[in-house]
């Protein structure tokens, strides 16, 4: 016997309804994240290698968010497909190349790169997660944080 789905909760449908008109795409979901505890950042910076999905140039940091099949994250939705081995496999290590690549690019122009995946965003708490990872704890009630200054050695 199936069972039967819970009652709808009229609040919650609400929310439902709410979250569901906003963007759901993992970048937009690391945007607002970012955005909601003070980080100001650019966006698809293209004279940067690789055109980082988000940039935060205060701290040189290029962030990417990656789809964890593409970029074969090593969770349950990066695993490749178990048929036509032979086709997917080098294409997705060509994919994992090319981020170790851009890495290097960015490193050697000073910026750091980090990976936010698809995975991460969608877990409960995530995203708050991500941020923390990316900008560390950080008020953002004072507007004048200065940018943190890499130690020049
Ligand atoms: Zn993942």
């Amino acid at each position: 016997m199936r069972p039967a789905p819970e009652p709808a909760d009229p609040g919650r449908s609400r929310l439902m309804r709410a979250v569901r008109q906003s963007d759901t795409r993992p970048e937009m979901i690391l945007r607002r994240a970012l955005f909601a505890r003070g980080a100001r950042f650019r966006l698809h910076r293209r004279d940067l290698p690789g055109t980082p999905d988000l940039v935060l140039p205060g701290r040189r940091l290029a962030i990417f968010v990656h789809g964890c099949f593409w970029h074969g994250h090593d969770c349950r939705a990066g695993k490749p497909p178990a048929t036509r081995q032979d086709y997917w496999l080098p294409k997705l290590a060509e994919n994992r190349r090319r981020d170790v690549r851009k890495a290097e690019e960015l490193a050697a122009l000073g910026w750091r790169m980090e990976v936010v995946w698809e995975c991460e965003l969608k877990r409960a708490g995530g995203p708050g997660a991500a941020c923390e990872r990316l900008i560390g704890h950080r008020a953002h009630s004072s507007g004048s944080a200065a940018p943190q200054t890499m130690p020049s050695s």
